[in-house]
């Protein structure tokens, strides 16, 4: 999850979709509480990706480290 500051002016719609991963100081100063989301916060999360005014969240894969065992058919 990549938080672009210049673009953040820290409107809070992120924290009120998903208020367990952005937390928004009262200054306005976003803070990301949950850098790799778990599948039952993605919803909110991606609605925060959506629906942040200035669009300056972006999700970003970035290899989770999660050691889920897979099924490779290669
Ligand atoms: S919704 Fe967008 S602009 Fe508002 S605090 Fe979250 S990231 Fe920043």
């Amino acid at each position: 999850m990549v938080v672009d500051r210049d673009l953040c002016q820290g409107h809070g719609v992120c924290e009120s979709e998903a208020p367990a991963v952005f937390s928004v100081s009262k200054q306005g100063v976003l803070t990301i509480l949950d850098e790799s989301p778990g599948d039952a916060r993605w919803a909110g999360v991606e609605h925060a990706v959506r629906f942040c005014p200035t669009g300056a969240l972006r999700i970003e894969d970035n290899g989770s480290a999660a050691a889920a065992p897979t099924d490779e058919d290669g």
